[in-house]
């Protein structure tokens, strides 16, 4: 008897939808029957001619899946009595691949002779193509003995037949219906092999993506008059400007004119290579050309259409979007927007904001070759090639020969940032996404792959082995791919940055539709001329510690450090005030009227002081002092966690002269500036609000005695970078002392994580490879743990001051989830570093669209 579960599979596989010929109105969707039948409906709607094709449900191919047999009667009652037919993959996004087409299924014995009436000794070969791809997808045969043998067509189709006898044990199936199920089934088993899941889950498919399959009447491409097939697209794939791209060849089949192999086959345009479409029947192009305008502005999209010809009759076989390099896509959306074929929202829409970070950085050419040396944490984009070297003083020699130098670390630290300057590209042995190194190499714009942890550099003996075990000296020459975090061989091709017009334009549009201040992290004045190039709204983070790690301040900072008393460490400071002085006023000049947040110091104090034996001489030779005096000072600060331990608002707790010294630099140099300036002054790492209340008052202090020395008026705002789970959850109790607070969610993911930021890509990848975590939290906004954090924050921070300012200054203020977030939230910015500033408008902009779109 037949349970009900059964007859409802039964009753649901006759549905008509579930095997449905594709015409104008048939009921197919993306989502049921993937996007090649959807795209085919849409061409047959526009007027294309399509040859008879009928799609197959998602819940049909999971019935061949499941091994249950199929109406093929249902699929071939709408094809002639011996059909020709191919069978396509159509899952749900263009993206995610599938297994290969299969043609010239219901070639047999019979239809053979039948065809070899018509067009002589050439019918043998779309039967000889079924049986070697039948042989190798279907029967799973070894290929090597189906390679096309050399002789007379006729001759070498009974041998392959023959062989396919012996290796099968079994004749050729003959039957059209036999030959297309065991076609289905196969395709439909291939979708769920582990090598299909594991390359479509890389495209971003989900587990649980299914696939759909069409069968479409074959164009031959063989027989009398013109005959044969090809591929056509209007624009360039790298560049997006118009250009027809593709190539015709005659008795061809499938994608045969574009296998690279193909001999004899034709540009299509005149082309100075050789014979062309245009030469020889310039008819057939000029429909191309036609039915290319009509894909385009009825499909809005760019389309690459794979045509067949037969005794001259053009059919449109299959279209899919033009595969694209992101610098062709923005130019392909911003094109479409101006012909007004799609809105530029549309267009501001259509671009990856991760592919858009690629155009602001030098990249890897395409197709050039990568031998792979090693592999880490992709942790700033951008391509470089140098000579190796293992200092930050041999880097900047190194640029002063006008040398691009490739500088490696065990892991950097602020010693090594002028070092990073001089460099083309840093690469550390340890480290993560949010680690000093990344940070900083984001934040300058320089390539960067951190974490490489099997490499073993050896900075002493200048060489560091490679996972091979061979050896890579200091001089020697490679290649660094921060985007995809690979160090190569040798130098292969780069490409320059891609900001041209194109670009410019969508940016435009971008930034007419962002609804939430975009911020840079700078803390440089280079670093706010990057900001400004890239429109940033103000400074969201300017890390004070990063303007000390010049030479010249270097050393007065070691003198604050080695100060015994307050009074002696006061009068250090007192030199150190006009040099910040001056860095702010030169900020609050080339930002003009913009904000600027100034971060007060954070770092514990002995990430100024040397690690090494030499840098410890030099310090004690400066500052008159022993070699062990100095060292007793560094181990006497030494701390077992030192992220956890005497830095942030606890320096300015222990030492007020640090803070009192950089507020007064700040005021002075507001009331030095030509145009009004309004400081946001913030601190660092608070736990709690009495931290506030005592900095807020010493601040205040300052900036009564500054407006009355210098008898200028000028407002500031204090506020609380909360990076400390008790910040988030004390918001409340901390905004009645501060008139805003940004999330520093670098810190913050660590702390709610337990998770060092600096040693989490050691295990990360085991860690996403495996599904613990998603993504990289440093990465990718931890929304669930760390999200909540920020949700109660903001709630309790704003029910104590309703006009409490919210952002976002961490990494993640590049990340378009956390920015997504951000702006629901009603934050008023995101602060990134200056390269990502486009990046997070364009993904803000994305956003509020997808927004009032009510997605
Ligand atoms: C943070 O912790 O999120 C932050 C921006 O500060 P830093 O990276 O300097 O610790
Ligand atoms: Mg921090």
């Amino acid at each position: 008897m037949v349970s009900a579960g059964e007859l409802a599979a039964v009753q649901k596989m006759n549905d008509p939808d579930e095997i449905t010929l594709i015409t104008q109105t048939a009921r197919l969707a993306d989502e049921t029957h993937g996007f090649r039948a959807k795209c085919l409906q849409r061409l047959i709607r526009i007027g294309m001619p399509v040859p008879t094709t009928v799609a197959l449900s998602f819940e049909t191919i999971r019935a061949l899946q499941r091994e249950e047999q199929i109406a093929i009667a249902q699929v071939l009652c709408h094809f002639d009595d011996h059909p020709i037919l191919s069978v396509r993959p159509s899952s749900q996004s263009t993206e995610w691949g599938g297994p290969s087409t299969v043609l010239n299924i219901g070639m047999c014995d019979e239809t053979y002779q039948r065809l070899e009436r018509e067009i002589g000794e050439l019918a043998a070969l779309p039967y000889m193509r079924l049986i070697q791809t039948y042989a190798t997808e279907v029967s799973r045969l070894d290929p090597e003995p189906f390679a096309t043998p050399e002789m007379p067509y006729r001759e070498g189709l009974a041998a392959m037949l023959a062989t396919y006898e012996e290796e099968a044990e079994e004749p050729f199936p003959q039957s059209l219906e036999e030959q297309l199920h065991a076609v289905l089934s196969s395709m439909a088993c291939a979708w769920n092999s582990t090598s299909a899941r594991l390359l479509r889950n890389a495209r971003g498919a989900p587990s649980d993506a299914a696939l759909g399959l069409v069968v479409q009447n074959m164009i031959l491409g063989f027989g009398p008059g013109e005959c044969g097939s090809g591929v056509i697209s209007f624009v360039d794939r790298a560049s997006g400007h118009p250009r027809l791209t593709g190539r015709y060849l005659r008795e061809s089949q499938g994608r045969e004119a574009v296998t690279g192999c193909a001999e004899g086959a034709l540009y299509l345009g005149h082309d100075a290579r050789g014979a062309s479409l245009e030469d020889q029947c310039p008819d057939i192009l000029q429909q191309l050309i036609g039915l290319g305008k009509t894909a385009r502005q009825n499909l809005k999209e760019e389309m690459e259409i794979e045509f067949g010809v037969q005794s001259g009759v053009l059919s449109v076989l299959d279209a899919v979007r033009v595969h694209r390099e992101p610098r062709a896509a923005v130019r392909i959306a911003v094109d479409l927007a101006n012909d007004g074929v799609i809105s530029a929202s549309d267009a501001v829409l259509r671009v990856d904001p991760n592919e858009f970070s690629q155009l602001l950085h030098r990249r890897m050419a395409p197709d050039a070759r990568r031998e792979v040396l090693a592999r880490g944490v992709a942790a700033s984009p951008g391509a470089a090639a140098g000579r190796v070297v293992f200092s930050a003083e041999a880097a900047q020699a190194a640029e002063a020969r006008e040398e691009p130098a490739i500088l490696f670390r065990r892991e950097t630290g602020p010693e090594d940032i002028r070092g990073m300057h001089s460099a083309a590209a840093v690469v550390t042995e340890r480290g993560g996404t949010t680690s000093h190194a990344a940070v900083i190499g984001r934040g300058i714009g320089l390539p960067c792959v951190v974490g490489v942890s099997l490499i073993k550099i050896d900075a002493r003996k200048r060489q560091v082995m490679l996972p091979s075990g061979d050896i890579l000296h200091e001089g020697d020459i490679l290649t660094v791919d921060g985007s995809a975090g690979e160090l190569l061989a040798g130098t292969p091709e780069i490409e320059e940055a891609g900001l041209d017009d194109a670009v410019q334009t969508l940016l435009g549009w971008a930034a007419q539709r962002c609804d939430i201040g975009i911020r840079a992290n700078a803390d440089t004045p280079q670093d706010a001329r990057t900001a400004l190039n890239f429109a940033c709204d103000g400074i969201g983070l300017c890390r004070t510690e990063h303007m000390f790690f010049e030479a010249k301040r270097l050393s007065i900072m070691h003198e604050m450090i080695f100060a015994d008393d307050p009074v002696k460490r006061a009068a250090v400071l007192a030199r150190l005030l006009p040099i910040q002085r001056s860095d702010f006023q030169e900020l609050f000049r080339l930002m003009e009227k913009r904000p600027v947040c100034i971060r007060l110091l954070d770092p514990p104090l002995h990430e100024f002081l040397p690690s090494d034996t030499a840098g410890m001489r030099q310090v004690a030779a400066a500052l008159g002092k022993t070699l062990s005096d100095v060292d007793a000072r560094v181990q006497s600060m030494r701390e077992y966690n030192p992220m956890l331990g005497l830095r942030g608002v606890r320096l300015g707790i222990t030492f007020p002269e640090i803070y009192e010294m950089q507020a007064r630099a700040i005021f002075e140099a507001a009331c030095l500036a030509s145009h009004q300036v309004e400081p946001e002054i913030m601190i660092p790492l608070v736990t709690a609000y009495r931290e506030v209340e005592l900095i807020r008052a010493r601040i205040d202090a300052v900036a009564a005695a500054v407006r009355s020395e210098q008898n200028v008026e000028f407002t500031y705002q204090i506020g609380v970078m909360v990076e400390t789970p008790r910040a988030a959850l004390r918001a409340g109790d901390i905004a009645h002392h501060a008139s805003f607070l940004s999330f520093g969610t670098n810190d913050l993911t660590q702390m709610t994580y337990g998770l060092s930021r600096d040693d989490a890509g050691r295990f990360m990848s085991s860690y996403v490879n495996q599904d613990v975590f998603a993504e990289d939290p440093f990465r990718s906004l931890d929304l669930d743990g760390v999200g909540e954090l920020l949700r109660e924050g903001a709630k309790r921070g704003r029910a104590t001051r309703p006009d409490l300012m919210l952002s976002l200054c961490g990494e993640h203020g590049g990340d378009p989830s956390a920015i997504e977030f951000c702006r629901q939230a009603k934050y008023s910015y995101v602060s990134c570093s200056p390269y990502r500033v486009p990046v997070a408008r364009l993904a803000a902009a994305q956003s509020a669209l997808r927004e009032s779109k009510g997605d």
